[in-house]
């Protein structure tokens, strides 16, 4: 009997599905720039958690009004072949989840203008009150320093170990979650980590580059998970 190979597919959000960063240009729209500048710097350098980044970015706002927030985050565009992926997924019957470092208010506003629906979505919350953005962390996991929201345990939670988990990123919030994924679509800062650290990985510029391959891996007769990958998950497992 030919067992079905079955893939989880997990995809980050700001700069690998949207064009522009959105949470950054947010910031860098609304919050005082000096400030902002620091913050950063001090995030690229691993002296700031992502978590401490975002609490002090939405501080570093003084005060910001709802529609100009809006119609800002209205002018985002997405990647357009991820509508294709979406599609793909769907007749492939590969479940796709958005893990992202950046906050639900934005991502579920730029899925609603361009009409996704029925996708599973992780992000850190925002709200907005008295004009000031307010920041909350429901997936914060201490031992995940990269990412507020820790996306390996989004990958653990939602895989087994006779899966093969995909994951689609292009950023510093993607560090932790590729030491745990079979196959690593990178591009942008995640491509250069992953080249430093040695962790393998596919380049792709945009989402018909992922669906070539995942086509190309799905016909291989024998296909292997990643070893680093797989023991990595199985000592998450077994510190829960
Ligand atoms: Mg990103």
């Amino acid at each position: 009997m030919i067992m079905e190979k079955v893939f989880k597919i997990f995809v980050d959000f700001d700069g690998t599905i949207t064009q522009q960063d959105v949470g950054e240009e947010i910031f860098l729209k609304f919050a005082d720039n000096n400030k902002m500048n620091v913050i950063i710097e001090d995030l690229l350098n691993d002296k700031l958690s992502s978590r401490d980044c975002w609490v002090q970015l939405c501080a570093a706002i003084p005060s910001i009004d709802k529609s100009e927030l809006d119609s800002f985050i209205n002018s985002m565009i997405i990647d357009p072949s991820f509508i294709e992926f979406i599609k793909y997924c769907g007749k492939e019957n590969d479940e796709l989840f958005v893990l992202s470092d950046g906050f639900d208010y934005y991502i579920h506003r730029i899925f609603s203008n361009n009409d996704i629906g029925n996708i599973s979505v992780y992000a850190n919350s925002l709200q907005l009150i008295n004009n000031k953005l307010i920041p909350g962390f429901p997936y914060y996991d201490e031992s995940c320093f990269s990412s507020a929201n820790c996306k390996r345990n989004h990958v653990i939670n939602h895989s087994s170990e006779e899966e093969f988990t995909v994951f689609i990123g292009d950023g510093n919030s993607d560090k932790d979650v590729v030491e745990y994924c079979d196959f690593i679509f990178a591009k942008n800062d995640l491509l250069r980590y992953c080249e430093s650290e040695r962790v393998t990985f596919f380049p792709f510029k945009d989402f018909n580059d992922v669906i070539k391959k995942l086509t190309d891996l799905k016909a291989r007769k024998r296909l292997k998970k990643r070893s680093r990958a797989q023991l990595n998950r199985q000592k998450a497992y077994t510190i829960e």
